[in-house]
């Protein structure tokens, strides 16, 4: 059976060119429409946000953001060009392995929108302390909207507070 992807293209973005993060971004350039695949990585990755009418699948990992569009994907907050590459080789490694078992996966065309960034800062400390890892809450507040980041990172996060962001991180 033919892999999905077999060639294509990388592009590195300096720091700089990747808004905020002082990392690289890799744009990876396809030959070929990968959108078949969507509903297959929607229905395993639990916490991605999928927008079936306009073929576009996000989602965050500790380490790296994901983009896919169907003749191209982007991955961000990466370390460097090495490591760029090998996010690379695995994201399409991943898609070929779910494509190759799609017949094992049920797939699922469900939208999911994150949290809305401004609805979870709001509730933050907004001191912009640093001690969860990030430069700013509102960092913090994007990186808890894609799943990347848990509250308990948050020591002076109110315990009320705490309770609210559960609620509403666990609505979407
Ligand atoms: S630890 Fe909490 S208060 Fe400090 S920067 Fe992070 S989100 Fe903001």
């Amino acid at each position: 059976m033919p892999d999905l992807i077999e060639k294509y293209e990388i592009q590195m973005a300096e720091p700089g060119c990747s808004v905020g993060t002082g990392r690289w971004g890799v744009l990876v350039t396809l030959p070929n429409d990968i959108s078949a695949v969507f509903p297959y990585l929607n229905a395993v990755l639990p916490k991605a946000s999928y927008d079936h009418e306009n073929q576009t699948i996000t989602w965050t990992e500790p380490e790296q953001a994901y983009a896919l569009r169907p003749t191209e994907m982007r991955i961000s907050r990466v370390t460097d060009p090495a490591q760029g590459r090998a996010a690379v080789a695995e994201l399409v490694a991943r898609i070929n392995r779910i494509w190759n078992e799609r017949g094992t996966i049920t797939p699922s065309t469900k939208q999911r929108k994150p949290p809305p960034v401004m609805e979870i800062f709001k509730l933050l400390p907004r001191t912009n302390c640093r001690q969860c890892g990030y430069a700013t809450c509102m960092a913090f507040a994007a990186a808890l909207s894609q799943g990347a980041a848990k509250l308990e990172q948050c020591p002076p996060l109110m315990p009320e507070a705490q309770e609210k962001l559960r609620i509403l991180l666990a609505s979407n």
